[in-house]
């Protein structure tokens, strides 16, 4: 069988879900492989390097007819969602809880789609949570963009010339992108505190040289219903409580940088108005949430604004986008073990077995029905 990835369409998009690397590892598993001509280009793969690892460079009209199995980023547009054809396989991400019509014209096309953000959070699918290996891209480029955006230091220094204080960072929410910013920043030096609703977490934000920041208030609610290791809405008297303590912290940090999350809902505003205001000059903040609304107020979604008291707030949404390489080196690597999994002979044949809880979990059409949401995974 054929594996082929296409052109990203969506504008700004400069990942690519085949690398020539992903590509010699999918000929192992027994399968051709085709890109489409320029398709990793604004991610530094040209197609001479594809070329050199044995993958046919071919046009879009091939790259969709001749592919039994189309790997990509970004869900399908509606034209290519047309395109497919029955017992062909898509895989990228596709958000099928807001993406009705495209799972619409993929059932109809008798289509199979895996959606890579359907993965099962369970160990055994690590290798292919595409979700977590972009969180962590966007952790670390949040802390880059915002030491590019401030003025100082990350580290303090004495030097002859003067001595440098460090600078402060607070980061709010330690999932997977928030632990990745908390190992940036204090990896460049800069004194970190991080906080989070599940206090299961303290341990490792402490094991990692930041400082958790702890609520005056009754331990049993400090994660309500959270469930799963998810977080759940906290009750108006601990976000009070959560507030005030931010209120205390807001003059004193140079950089914040927010990613809390509740699944299925908007992020929880979390750094009001009055904080940005209560902020140094020179002070950056940057909201990985803003694709949900932003964890800040004044967050505007894909821009960069400078309050009047000279805040910096980034609300951009494509981190792992602006890390091109690294990103399409770890997400092809997730769509390569994907393959792994679906080819058990390694004979270059797709096996789609529903049995399989992550396959069955990923997958949202499947022989001309819709099979999302999934039953819940029987192993962990
Ligand atoms: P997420 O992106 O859904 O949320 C980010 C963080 O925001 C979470 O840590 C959450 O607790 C926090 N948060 C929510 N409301 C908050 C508030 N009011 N104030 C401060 N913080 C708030 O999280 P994620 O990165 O997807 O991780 C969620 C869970 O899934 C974690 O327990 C993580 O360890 C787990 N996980 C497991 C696997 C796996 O087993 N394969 C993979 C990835 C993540």
């Amino acid at each position: 069988m054929k594996i082929g990835t296409p052109k990203e369409l969506a504008a700004g998009e400069a990942r690519v879900a085949m690398t020539p690397a992903s590509a010699k590892e999918l000929q192992k598993l027994g399968y051709d492989c085709l890109i489409e001509a320029g398709a990793g280009a604004a991610a530094g793969f040209d197609d001479s390097a594809y070329a050199a690892a044995g993958v046919e460079v071919v046009d879009t009209a091939r790259l969709w007819s001749e592919a039994d199995v189309v790997a990509k980023v970004q869900p399908p547009t509606e034209d290519e969602t047309k395109t497919l054809r029955e017992g062909q396989t898509l895989i990228s991400f596709f958000w099928p809880a807001s993406n009705e019509a495209l799972l619409n014209t993929a059932k109809d096309q008798k289509a199979n789609v895996i959606a890579m953000d359907m993965v099962p959070r369970i160990s055994r699918a690590q290798k292919m949570d595409a979700l977590s290996s972009m969180a962590n891209i966007a952790g670390y480029r949040a802390v880059i963009e915002a030491g590019n955006n401030f003025g100082r230091f990350f580290t303090g220094q004495v030097t002859a010339a003067g001595k440098v204080p460090p600078a402060k960072v607070l980061i709010v929410g330690a999932g997977v992108a928030g632990l990745a910013a908390i190992g940036t920043s204090t990896s460049l030096g800069a004194i970190t505190l991080a906080f989070d609703v599940r206090p299961e977490v303290a341990e490792q934000i402490e094991s990692m040289g930041a400082e958790f920041v702890y609520l005056e208030f009754e331990e049993a609610s400090q994660d309500g219903a959270a469930t799963g290791g998810y977080a759940a809405p906290s009750s108006p008297e601990f976000r009070e409580a959560q507030l005030a303590k931010f209120r205390e912290l807001a003059p004193d940090m140079d950089i914040v940088i927010t990613t809390a999350l509740i699944p299925n809902r908007d992020a929880p505003v979390l750094w009001t108005k009055d904080m940005v205001e209560m902020m140094k000059p020179g002070s950056v903040i940057v909201d990985l949430a803003a694709e949900r609304g932003g964890n800040c107020e004044l967050t505007v979604k894909d821009e960069k604004i400078v309050t009047d008291n000279g805040v910096t707030i980034v609300g951009y949404t494509d981190f792992p986008s602006r890390m091109a390489t690294q990103s399409s080196l770890l997400y092809s690597t997730n769509i390569r073990h994907m393959m792994t999994d679906l080819t058990p002979e390694k004979d270059g044949q797709v096996v789609h077995n529903m049995e399989d809880d992550v396959i069955r979990g990923a997958t949202v059409t499947h022989a001309g029905e819709i099979t999302w949401p999934p039953p819940p995974p029987k192993t962990q």
